[in-house]
């Protein structure tokens, strides 16, 4: 039997040379390995009386649903700093937009083959990183951060090879859009403002539609892309591979690469092996955030009728960035240490820069006020700190609905990856369902806030 989505597809409705029409490559032997009950509900179709063959059929690209018009999307970007004319979904294929209570969502699978798009790749994703990807925004979402979902996960029964054969996967992802700054950038370099219109549309009416013109679109990404940044910054997330292809104008997290929580806390952590020179750290993200706005807004100008005036307006705007990034900063650590209206950003600093100096434990640091002392070397310090921020009389519910007090640590996803490539995906389920509670660790989980031990750890992560 086909499943039946009640799609209604926007964006197959722009010009055509935004995209690629063409259907998922099959595969010869999907497996459902993880199907999100909540999410399917939340979208409207969550299909009561489906077994897990027809879903695993279904969310592979086996069969496609009725009402699906799958296509692959054109885009561009700076990979790394360094412009890439042509990008696009190499590997994904947006089935369709469903239109949920919450919103219009796309509906894409990731690892379903080769498209027009894919230059060297094969089209397909392994395991591993189909199972980050999914633990991982879906922790995220469950922290209040704004992210793509994870709606399936299906193994494909073939392998693909990357440094050795490793089994392939799909991910269904659900998004605002996969609209993205290199999406702009593609249009803007070939000078087809016939479609870039098309876009900045089609953005404008679907995430910011109090947004009457360009350079209010401008403003309002400014302010999203704020906020989202000062997110990750509250829990010590680093995306690892900020490139403007992976900045979505929806203002969402996306593209769980090699990206990770920090375990212990220091600005200049990365992950990435191939983030070489730290571009991608975690205290530059807001830096490179503006970077990235700063070539949303360079792509725009051809939709300007003069370009001077636009060139003047646009900087202002995106010079506004950082202090949209200073008042959401604020308000995210203002609520981590129980401070609502905290105006002054010393005291958080303070207690980060003891913790960079230590090498405390981000999640556990914040989880534990105020008794986290044992986290610290120099625990006078601490003392000295933590009597001065009691003073100020923290609001102890507002920080335990503000820190969590379990992230999916990198250690635990490596560990339910190599589990789940042996085929034993319980390690793989068990944090996904600690990992979407995050304010709420059960005492027989606590071993999962646990930092790694030296054996452990994992210092590298790969895009996959
Ligand atoms: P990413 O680093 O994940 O943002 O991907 C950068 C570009 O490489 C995008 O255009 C992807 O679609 C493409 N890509 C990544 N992996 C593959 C793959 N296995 N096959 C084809 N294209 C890929
Ligand atoms: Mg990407
Ligand atoms: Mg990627």
């Amino acid at each position: 039997m086909t499943l039946s989505i009640p799609f209604d597809n926007s964006y197959a409705r722009l010009p055509g040379q935004l995209f690629t029409r063409l259907d998922p490559t099959p595969v010869a032997e999907p497996r459902l390995i993880a199907w999100n009950h909540a999410l399917a509900s939340e979208l409207g179709i969550d299909l009561p009386g489906v077994d897990e063959s027809s879903l695993a059929r279904h969310f592979s690209g086996n069969d496609v649903p009725s009402g699906a018009q799958p296509l692959a999307q054109a885009y561009a970007g700076h990979q790394f700093g360094q412009w890439n004319p042509q990008l696009g979904d190499g590997r994904a294929i947006l089935l369709g937009e469903v239109q949920a209570p919450s919103g219009r969502f796309d509906i894409q699978l990731k690892g379903a083959g080769r498209t027009p798009y894919s230059r060297m790749g094969d089209g397909r994703a392994w395991l591993g990183p189909v199972l980050r990807e999914y633990v991982m925004s879906e922790a995220m979402h469950a922290m209040g951060i704004p992210t793509t979902r994870a709606l399936a996960a299906v193994s494909t029964g073939e392998n693909v090879l990357r440094e050795a054969p490793l089994p392939g996967a799909i991910l269904t992802r659900v998004a605002k859009s996969h609209v993205r700054v290199g999406t702009f950038q593609f249009f803007a370099a070939r000078a087809d403002t016939e479609a870039l219109q098309a876009l900045a549309d089609h953005v404008i009416a679907r995430h910011y539609p109090d947004a009457k013109n360009i350079t209010q679109l401008l403003e309002k990404v400014v302010e999203a892309q704020a906020d989202l940044i000062a997110s990750w910054m509250s829990v010590g997330f680093i995306h690892g591979v900020m490139n403007t292809d992976n900045m979505s104008l929806a203002a969402e997290t996306i593209d769980y690469g090699p990206c990770a929580f920090m375990d212990a806390y220091h600005p200049k952590m990365v992950f990435s092996s191939i983030d070489q020179f730290g571009r991608y750290a975690y205290a530059n993200q807001p830096q490179i955030a503006v970077w990235n706005i700063a070539q949303f807004a360079s792509a725009l100008i051809p939709l300007m009728e003069d370009t001077d005036a636009a060139v003047e307006e646009f900087t202002e705007i995106v010079n506004r960035f950082p202090d949209h990034y200073q008042q959401a900063w604020l308000a995210r650590f203002g609520a981590k240490l129980g401070l609502p209206q905290l105006e002054d950003p010393a005291l958080a600093e303070e207690l980060l820069s003891l913790m960079a100096r230590d090498g405390a434990d981000f999640t556990n640091v914040f989880a534990n006020l105020p008794d986290a002392r044992d986290e610290f070397i120099d625990r006078d310090a601490f003392d000295d700190w933590a009597a001065r921020w009691q003073a100020l009389g923290p609001d102890e519910a507002l920080m335990a609905r503000s820190n969590p007090q379990v992230v999916p640590r990198l250690h635990r996803i490596e560990q339910s990856i190599e589990a789940a490539v042996s085929g034993d995906f319980a390690p793989f389920k068990r944090l996904l369902k600690i990992a979407t509670q995050p304010f709420d660790l059960k005492e027989e989980d606590a071993a999962y806030s646990r930092p790694p031990a030296e054996e452990e750890r994992v210092t590298r992560t790969f895009c996959g």
